[in-house]
C-alpha cells in the first residue's frame, strides 16, 4: 500500500519552507516538494566576489503587518531578524544631479505597484538576509525532501484531494495538501471538477510580473549612498523606470569592491520575447551610465537573470479556512494571494495557512529591537 503523509506541501521556497518548518515541530511525516534541483525558490544563495548574496535585490517597507511578518519568521527561527528601522528617502537622477523621488506624477508605469513597494523611505534593516532565513527554516525541516518533483495534476475523491501527480507519471499520497507555488499554475493543476471555466479563465488572464534583474560587483566605491534609487531616464518609453540599491563597499584582498542590485519588470506574456527582456536590460544599464558614468567599468562580476511570476494576483477565491472552497484539504498557501507584497506576504501567508492547519507557533523570542525598547523604558 502507499505510503500516506499527514501533510504534502509544494514548493520549498520561503512560503513553503516556513510552513514546513512550522508543521515539523509536531510531525516528521511531511513531503516537501520541489521542481527545482534545490530547495530555497527566489530565496537563494549567490556567489559575489564580496561573498555570499540575495539572488537580487531585497528591501523591505516598513508597516505594521511588515514586522509582524518578521516576527512570525523570527518564532520559526528563534533569531532576531529585525536589526532596525531606518529613514532613508529614495532618490533619482535628473538634469545632472540627485534629487529625492517624489513619485512619477501623471505617468506611472504599469508595474506601479511593484515599484511603490520599493520606495517607501522607511525600510526595516535586517540582521540576516532572506538566502540566509530559507538556510535555517529547511534545517528545520524534518520530513522527506523531494527535489526535481514537479507536481503536475491534484486528484479529488469527492471534497478532499486524495493524491498528486509528480512529474506526470508518480503519484504522492497525503492527508493534506498545501500548495506554495504560484497561484496562476492552478488553472492547469487543479481537477477540472474543481474550478468553474469562468474561475480558471480569471485566473490565468490576471497581470502578472515578470522580474528583470542585473546584479553588479563594482571594482571601486561608486557611491556610499544605500537610499534605494529609482532611474526613470528621460523619454518616456514602454519599459518603465528601475530600482536599483547599492550595499556597503568592502575590501576583498586589499582591494575595494561594492555590489549593486537593479530590477524592473516587464508583463508575464513577454518574458519569453528576447527582443523586449534585451531592451529592458540595456536600459537599466543606461540609467545606470547616466547617474554614474564610470560604475560600469571594469566590473568584477555581472548577473543577468529573468524572474517570471514575481507577482500578480490570481482572482481565487477561498474558503474561509483558506482551502479551494470544494477541496477542503488543499490550502492555498501562494504569496500572492495575501493582500501584502514580496517577502512580507509571503510570510504572513504561511502564518494564515499554518494557522488554518490547527497549528500554534510558539511566542517569539525577543528580538535585538525589542531588548533595546526595554532596556530604553527602564533607564
Ligand atoms: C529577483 C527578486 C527580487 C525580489 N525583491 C524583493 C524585495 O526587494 N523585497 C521583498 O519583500 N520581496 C522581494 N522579492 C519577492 C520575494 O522573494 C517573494 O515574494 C518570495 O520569495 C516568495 O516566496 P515563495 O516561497 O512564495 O515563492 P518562490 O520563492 O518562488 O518559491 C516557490 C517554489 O515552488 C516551486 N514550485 C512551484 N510550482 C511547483 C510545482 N507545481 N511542483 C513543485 N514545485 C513547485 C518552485 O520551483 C519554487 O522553488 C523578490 C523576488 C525576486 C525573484
Amino acid at each position: 500500500m502507499a505510503h500516506i503523509y499527514d501533510y504534502a506541501i509544494i514548493g520549498s521556497g520561503l512560503t513553503g519552507l516556513s510552513i514546513a518548518a512550522a508543521l515539523s515541530r509536531e510531525t516528521k511525516n511531511i513531503a516537501l516538494i520541489e521542481a527545482a534541483d534545490v530547495a530555497f525558490g527566489a530565496n537563494r544563495k549567490v556567489n559575489m566576489p564580496t561573498g555570499p548574496a540575495n539572488n537580487g535585490l531585497r528591501f523591505v517597507p516598513d508597516s505594521v503587518l511588515a514586522e509582524k511578518s518578521l516576527r512570525f519568521l523570527e518564532t520559526l527561527l528563534g533569531n532576531s531578524v529585525i536589526a532596525d528601522i531606518s529613514e532613508e528617502a529614495p532618490i533619482t537622477y535628473e538634469a545632472g544631479g540627485f534629487k529625492t523621488f517624489l513619485g512619477f506624477g501623471e505617468n506611472p508605469p504599469p508595474f506601479y505597484e511593484e515599484l511603490a513597494y520599493l520606495t517607501s523611505s522607511k525600510r526595516i534593516d535586517l540582521s540576516s538576509q532572506p538566502f540566509e532565513w530559507t538556510q535555517m527554516l529547511f534545517e528545520q525541516f524534518k520530513g522527506d525532501f523531494m527535489p526535481r518533483s514537479y507536481v503536475t495534476k491534484f486528484h479529488q475523491e469527492g471534497e478532499r484531494v486524495s493524491h498528486v501527480t509528480i512529474n506526470g507519471s508518480k503519484t504522492l499520497h497525503a492527508q493534506n495538501f498545501i500548495f506554495a507555488g504560484h497561484v496562476k499554475d492552478l488553472a492547469l493543476l487543479l481537477p477540472e471538477e474543481a474550478l468553474s471555466a469562468r474561475a480558471k479563465g480569471k485566473l490565468a488572464k490576471n497581470t502578472y510580473w515578470t522580474a528583470l534583474c542585473i546584479d553588479f560587483c563594482h571594482n571601486k566605491e561608486v557611491t556610499a549612498s544605500t537610499a534605494m534609487h529609482v532611474l526613470n531616464g528621460t523619454t518616456q518609453d514602454e519599459i518603465g523606470p528601475c530600482a536599483g540599491r547599492f550595499t556597503p563597499a568592502t575590501e576583498v584582498e586589499g582591494e575595494k569592491m561594492q555590489v549593486s542590485q537593479w530590477m524592473t519588470f516587464i508583463s508575464h506574456e513577454e518574458t519569453d520575447d528576447s527582443e523586449v527582456v534585451g531592451m529592458a536590460l540595456k536600459k537599466i544599464k543606461r540609467q545606470i551610465k547616466r547617474a554614474y558614468p564610470e560604475a560600469l567599468e571594469g566590473l568584477k562580476m555581472e548577473r543577468i537573470f529573468v524572474s517570471p511570476l514575481i507577482a500578480g494576483n490570481g482572482d481565487l477565491k477561498l474558503s474561509a479556512n483558506m482551502t479551494i472552497p470544494d477541496l477542503e484539504n488543499l490550502w492555498i498557501a501562494c504569496a500572492t494571494m495575501n493582500e501584502q507584497k514580496n517577502l512580507v506576504g509571503s510570510l504572513l501567508q504561511a502564518e494564515m495557512t499554518v494557522a488554518s492547519l490547527g497549528f500554534k507557533v510558539a511566542e517569539a523570542e525577543h528580538s535585538a529591537r525589542d531588548e533595546e525598547a526595554t532596556l530604553e523604558a527602564s533607564i
